[in-house]
């Protein structure tokens, strides 16, 4: 049952990058939650000020279990809350992390506005989508790759390795941006 593997992280980590490669070395099926979500109009509200949708999770995760359920082939999930994925389905599920200081300049990139970025920043600096991944899933199941000065193509192979279990460098809790941050002195950049 456990073919699901699970892509987080803040926005701008590069999740729909990664998984998009990702899919076509696995032959598999790349779902995008906030793009299913849209698409199927799975939501329930339109979050004016934060621009952002709020998903229903009483009409997804059904949704989710019927695609999961008719698969023949590894399925990736991906999204900043892809841990509603309920944990029987799940083989790995793998977090993508990126300094914050390059995380501000991707999501300038994506054109996200300043209070969006820095919404999701702080997210990053604590680890948001880390602890929210340890909440649903057995810690044995979760990594924890820094994407900062890798890219697109070296995430995805260390993907490829942890699918053959050898992950071990890549077990969850190895990252920790408030500490990184408190040695250079840039913490109070982030959070004043
Ligand atoms: P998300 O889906 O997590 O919001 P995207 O994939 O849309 O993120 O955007 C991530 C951006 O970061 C892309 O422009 C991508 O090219 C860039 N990027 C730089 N390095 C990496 C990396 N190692 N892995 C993934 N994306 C990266
Ligand atoms: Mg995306």
């Amino acid at each position: 049952m456990s073919k699901v593997i699970v892509i987080s992280g803040t926005p701008g980590t590069g999740k729909t990058t990664v998984a998009s490669i990702l899919v076509k070395k696995i032959k598999g099926i790349h779902i995008d939650l906030s793009d299913l979500v849209l698409k199927e109009k799975l939501y329930k509200e339109v979050d004016e000020k934060r621009e952002t949708v709020i998903a229903d999770l009483d009409r997804l995760l059904p949704k989710l279990r019927e695609i999961i359920r008719s698969a023949n082939s590894p399925i990736i999930v991906e999204g900043h809350y892809a841990e509603i994925v309920p944990s029987k389905f799940v083989n790995v599920a793998i977090i993508l992390r990126t300094h914050p200081k390059e995380l501000e300049k991707r999501l300038e990139k994506k054109n996200f506005k300043e209070s969006k970025i820095r919404e999701n920043i702080q997210a990053e600096i604590l680890g948001v989508c880390s602890y929210n991944a340890l909440n649903a899933y057995e810690k044995e199941k979760i990594y924890e790759i820094d994407t900062t000065s890798k890219t697109p193509n070296e995430t995805v192979n260390i993907i490829l390795e942890i699918l053959e279990g050898k992950g071990e460098n890549y077990k969850i809790g190895k990252i920790d941006w408030l500490a990184v941050l408190e040695k250079e002195g840039t913490l109070s950049y982030f959070f004043e």
